[in-house]
């Protein structure tokens, strides 16, 4: 397994200011903007965004919108139908609960296509709790540098990765793993002649 110290020493060297790359203005757009990143880039995403977010100002529009229009709004998007019933449902569900998206997990993933890994997103992005996204950069660098096994569910491997990484820095530390995976660890053709971890890793 990589040397923890030698982990959080290279990230911080390399992604001191690595964040969530998703754009928003208000918690609930945060919120959409995660559900709508299923299988898409969050450069995609925020381009839909600004489409759909430029023309629904708020929940109540959003929630009184027509699904047409929310598709036309997100068609770049991959599953950008099922996408556009679901931002639709979550405006309905959020003005049920006073309009702002709650420091709840239990209620966040009953919203429509929010999971374990967009609840996690939005509670570390927006009240700062420890939480980790286990996405597939996560999931893919914390395999290959053995602080998960291959086999492991994502359950597993949250749990694993949430012992591994001290509180106080789960949330910058997911940040990083990502840009780490999107610039370097990539899925193909990974950087590895100049990766300074390549001792521990198992690629
Ligand atoms: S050696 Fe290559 S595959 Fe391994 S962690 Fe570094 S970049 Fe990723």
């Amino acid at each position: 397994m990589i040397n923890k110290e030698l982990f959080f020493s290279f990230l911080d060297e390399n992604y001191p200011d690595a964040h969530c790359e998703l754009t928003y203005k208000k918690d609930y757009e945060f919120l959409i903007a995660v559900m709508l990143s299923a299988q898409t880039t969050d450069k995609s995403v925020n381009k839909a965004t600004d489409i759909l977010f430029s023309r629904y100002k708020n929940l109540e529009q959003l929630a009184n919108a027509k699904l047409e229009d929310v598709e036309d709004c997100i068609k770049l998007l991959g599953m950008y139908k099922v996408k556009a019933k679901n931002v639709i449902g979550i405006a309905k569900e959020l003005i049920k609960v006073g309009g702002v998206v709650p420091n709840d997990p239990d209620f966040l993933v009953t919203l429509p296509g929010v999971g374990n890994k967009t609840k996690n997103c939005v509670l570390a992005e927006i009240y700062k709790e420890p939480f980790i996204a286990v996405d597939t950069h996560v999931q893919r660098i914390s395999k290959r540098l053995g602080i998960c096994k291959n086999n492991d569910s994502v359950e597993t491997m949250e749990k694993k990765l949430v012992k591994f990484i001290p509180e106080d820095r789960l949330i910058k530390t997911g940040h990083q793993i990502i840009w780490f995976g999107r610039r370097m660890c990539k899925a193909q053709s990974p950087s590895c002649e100049n990766c300074k971890l390549c001792g521990f890793c198992k690629k």
